[in-house]
C-alpha cells in the first residue's frame, strides 16, 4: 500500500472506533470514510458502498483520533542517554554544552528523527519547543519545518529562547542565550515566514521563553505582547521542579503560578509544560484562566522531579494534554506511553479510581488538541473534522486476547500501526513510516549524536 493508493477515497471497515465526540461514541464493528483530508462518514457495522473507494479491512484494528503531543524538544533526539542518572539541574549544566553545539544540519537530523518515531507510535500533531539558538547555527526552525513537512506530521513549533545567563543569576551558560531584542525580532520572522492561522494548518508557530530560571521577567512580559498581537500561542516550562519553586519563592516571593499571572503568563492561549508542583490555589488560577497544561510523565519520573496532580487538574476543570517532552530526558518518546504512565501514576498516587482507560486515551486525544486551540479540526473522528487517526493492530501476540481493546492499547505495550494518516496522507503504514528510509534516518541520528559529543 503506497501514498496513491488513498485515491480520493478510503475506506477503513471491520474495526472497533474509539471517535471521542462529545458522546464518546465507540462502535465495536465500525468504520471511517476519509475523502481527500476530511472524515466524511464514521459508523457502526457493514460500511456503505462508496465509488471507487479503496477499502481497507480493518480487523483486528482499534481506530483512534491520531495523537496530539503538546510538549517536545525535538533537537535532543541526537542527545540521548546522557547524565542518566542525574537531578534536572544536574542532567541540564551537563547538557547544555552539548547542546550550544547544535546547528541546522544537526537539528533537522534530531527532528526528522523524533518526527519518524512519533509518528511510528501513533502520534499526528505535535509540537516542538525549540529554545537553544545559537549564533552562527543557521537556521534552526526552518530546520524542524522542513523535517516535520517531509514526515508529514502536523507541527506547531515553539520558538523558545533564553536571555537569563549565569552571569545574570541564570542557569544556562551565557553563551547559549541570546539577547532580548534578537529574540522578539526573531520570534516575530518566524511567525511571519510560517504561521498558518487557517483552518486544516499543518504549521501554527507558538511563543515560548523556556521558563522562569533561564528567561528575565521583561522577556515574559514582551513576548507575551508580542504573541498576542500576533494571535498565536504561548508556551513555556512551569513548575517542573521543586528547585524551581524555591527559586520563585526567593527572587520574587511568590510562586511560579502567582508569577506567571503578574506577568500575563496565564489565559486560554498559554499552556505550561509540566505543571508539577501546584497548590491548589495555582490549580484554581489556571481553571479560571483557561491556562492548559502539558502532563509529561514520563519525563517528571524519568528525572525524578515529581509527578503532576493530572486528576486534580482534570476535575479541577484544567484543559490537560499530554507531552513526551524532550528526547533527553523521555528516550522513549512515545506518546501512547504517555497515556499508560499518566494513568499508572495517577492510579499509584490517588487510588485505582484516579483515571480510567479512557481519560487517559482522551488525554493524549482531544485533551491535547484543546491544549494546542484545534479541538474543532482534529483530536476526534466525527464527520467533517481533518482526517488524523491512527489504526492499531491488535491481533499480534503483544495485544491478541485482550477483552477491552482501549484497555490493549493504553495498558499493553505499545501496538504496531496498520496505518497513520495525517491530514488523509498516508504516513505509516504495515508499521513502517512511507514517508522516509527509516534505515537511512537511523544512522543520520548515530552519526549526528557522534558528531555533536565530538565537538562538545
Ligand atoms: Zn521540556
Amino acid at each position: 500500500m503506497t501514498e496513491s493508493a488513498l485515491g480520493t477515497t478510503l475506506v477503513i471497515a471491520n474495526a472497533h472506533v474509539v471517535t471521542m465526540d462529545g458522546d464518546r461514541s465507540e462502535y465495536s464493528d465500525g468504520y471511517v470514510v476519509i475523502s481527500g483530508n476530511k472524515i466524511v462518514d464514521v459508523g457502526s457495522g457493514k460500511a456503505p458502498a462508496y465509488p471507487n473507494a479503496h477499502v481497507i479491512d480493518g480487523s483486528g484494528c482499534l481506530i483512534t483520533p491520531g495523537l496530539v503531543n503538546t510538549h517536545h524538544h525535538l533537537y535532543q533526539w541526537i542527545t540521548r542517554g546522557l547524565a542518566a542518572d542525574s537531578t534536572l539541574f544536574e542532567w541540564l549544566t551537563t547538557l547544555y554544552p552539548v547542546w550550544a553545539g547544535i546547528d541546522a544540519d544537526a537539528v533537522h537530523v534530531a527532528a526528522t528523527g523524533g518526527l519518524t518515531w512519533l509518528a511510528k507510535t501513533g502520534c499526528t500533531t505535535t509540537t516542538d519547543h525549540h529554545y537553544v539558538v545559537p549564533r552562527d547555527a543557521g537556521d534552526v526552525f526552518e530546520a524542524e519545518i522542513t523535517a516535520a513537512a517531509q514526515v508529514g506530521l502536523r507541527f506547531h513549533p515553539c520558538r523558545g529562547s533564553m536571555d537569563l545567563g549565569q552571569s545574570s543569576g541564570g542557569l544556562p551558560p551565557d553563551h547559549v542565550v541570546e539577547k532580548l531584542d534578537d529574540i522578539l525580532t526573531g520570534t516575530q520572522s518566524v511567525i511571519d515566514r510560517w504561521h498558518d492561522p487557517n483552518t486544516g494548518s499543518m504549521l501554527q508557530i507558538a511563543v515560548a521563553p523556556c521558563s522562569p530560571f533561564s528567561v528575565t521577567e521583561s522577556l515574559l512580559r514582551e513576548s507575551a505582547t508580542l504573541a498576542r498581537e500576533n494571535g498565536v500561542r504561548m508556551h513555556t516550562h512551569l513548575a517542573e521542579t521543586l528547585d524551581e519553586e524555591r527559586f520563585c519563592r526567593e527572587l520574587f516571593g511568590c510562586t511560579p503560578v502567582e508569577y506567571m499571572e503578574r506577568v500575563g503568563w496565564v489565559g486560554p492561549d498559554v499552556w505550561y509544560a509540566h505543571a508539577v508542583h501546584l497548590d491548589d490555589a495555582g490549580i484554581e488560577t489556571m481553571a479560571r484562566t483557561g491556562t492548559a497544561a502539558a502532563h509529561c510523565p514520563t519525563s517528571n519520573a524519568r528525572l525524578g522531579a515529581g509527578i503532576a496532580r493530572a486528576a486534580d487538574l482534570v476535575n479541577g476543570g484544567v484543559t490537560v494534554g499530554l507531552g513526551v517532552d524532550g528526547a533527553a530526558s523521555n528516550e522513549a518518546c512515545s506518546l501512547i506511553e504517555e497515556s499508560r504512565h499518566a494513568l499508572l501514576f495517577a492510579r499509584a498516587k490517588g487510588g485505582p479510581q484516579t483515571m480510567t482507560v479512557r481519560k487517559a486515551l482522551e488525554l493524549g486525544t482531544i485533551g491535547g488538541a484543546r491544549v494546542l486551540g484545534r479541538d474543532s479540526e482534529i483530536g476526534s473522528i466525527e464527520v467533517g473534522k481533518l482526517a488524523d487517526l491512527a489504526v492499531w493492530k491488535l491481533d499480534t501476540v503483544a495485544h491478541a486476547g485482550i477483552t477491552d481493546p482501549v484497555a490493549a492499547l493504553v495498558l499493553g505495550s505499545t501496538p504496531p500501526l496498520k496505518l497513520l494518516l495525517v491530514n488523509g496522507r498516508i504516513v505509516v503504514a504495515d508499521g513502517r513510516v512511507t514517508t522516509v528510509d527509516e534505515d537511512v534516518v537511523a544512522s543520520d541520528v548515530a552519526r549526528a549524536h557522534r558528531d555533536l559529543l565530538g565537538k562538545a
